[in-house]
């Protein structure tokens, strides 16, 4: 029989009560290094699985990204002096050698680890990594949390995605968790059709799943690093992992949902874009998003970009460079609106 266990080994037994830190070996052996690996860095804190939910927060899904990373990796220097219900699973640069090159994809293979799963038990490292979560990670969660911003290619408002199970009674928990996260945003994403993310991985497997947006342009914003530690401390209080006293969101979440292809921004053909509308801004249909410069033909009248749909701008691309098929913006629409 075809053994399907992942390659990717580790020194942390997940079922072991209290702190460990530690690494996944992600094999590699490659013309600088056979028989090597990649350690990729994990703690878990584990009070005992009957004692309540344990909770997978992950970061660097996108090598990229930084406010989930860096508030993972706070929250993991704090362990040691935390006292919790159940389980508590950080990694915070998950596709590590993307999270280490500071990159979308993965040097090593090109692998977008969120357009990878279920992944491959003998593909290519992102393929490995993908197969880990899926075979390991997400059997032993209840509850997941992955970190992401808009990379280096998109400026994203701090938003956290939805996508609330349908049974009412787990719809009614994630809810809970939705307006204790507190974003100033919290948007139903609709990612046209694609079902190769972690998140689609965590439906397949019924776990209550957030992941968020917060922030980009491969930086770290201090307001949206600030939304995204005290998002995690409230939802661990809710769901009881934790006693501490967080005071509620000062704000109430603004529920936004994206409508398909009318609410992207793409640019039709190459060239140089002069966006004509700020992150946030509510547009209307028809309104000029920009205009396209063509560098080869500069006295050329540049082509005028226009909005499909009303719509707020929840995301822009930072690259003013564009050839076609970039996305150059992301609308959605007040979800009780429409
Ligand atoms: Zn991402």
């Amino acid at each position: 029989m075809q053994n399907s266990a992942s390659l990717i080994a580790s020194d942390i037994d997940y079922d072991r009560t209290g702190l460990q830190t530690g690494t996944l070996r992600l094999p590699y052996s490659h013309d600088r290094s056979a028989y090597g690996h990649i350690p990729i860095p994990v703690a878990v804190l584990n009070a005992g699985s009957a004692t309540g939910p344990t909770v997978l927060l992950t970061g660097g899904n996108h090598g990229d990204e930084y406010e989930g990373p860096i508030a993972l990796m706070k929250l993991m220097r704090r362990l040691p002096d935390m006292s919790i219900r159940g389980r508590l699973i950080l990694i915070p640069g998950l596709n590590f050698p993307a999270f280490a090159n500071g990159t979308r994809t993965s040097p090593i293979d090109k692998g977008n680890l969120n357009r990878l799963f279920p992944g491959a038990r003998n593909g290519q490292p992102t393929e490995m990594i993908a197969h880990y979560v899926e075979s390991e990670l997400l059997p032993r969660a209840d509850v997941v949390i992955d970190l992401h911003a808009g990379g280096a290619s998109f400026d994203h408002a701090p938003t956290l995605l939805a996508a609330p199970p349908a049974d009412a009674a787990r719809r009614d928990i994630y809810l809970q968790l939705v307006r204790a996260f507190g974003a100033p945003y919290t948007m139903v994403m609709d990612l046209l059709g694609e079902d190769r993310t972690f998140g689609a991985a965590a439906q397949r497997h019924d776990k209550l799943f957030l992941c968020g947006e917060f922030g980009g342009g491969a930086g770290c914003d201090a307001a949206n690093l600030a939304i995204v530690e005290t998002g995690l401390r409230r939802v661990l209080r809710v769901l009881g992992v934790t006693s501490e006293d967080i005071p509620t969101p000062a704000l109430d979440t603004r529920v936004m949902a994206v409508h398909g292809p009318r609410h992207y921004v793409y640019a039709p053909v190459g060239g140089v874009f002069e966006p004509a509308f700020r992150l946030g801004e509510d547009v209307r249909q028809g309104q000029l998003a920009g205009r396209l410069f063509d560098p080869h033909a500069p006295w050329e009248v540049p082509r005028e970009i226009a909005f499909r749909s009303d719509g707020t701008v929840m995301c822009m691309r930072t690259f003013a460079r564009v050839e076609p098929g970039d996305c150059i913006a992301l609308l959605a629409s007040d979800s009780h609106r429409d």
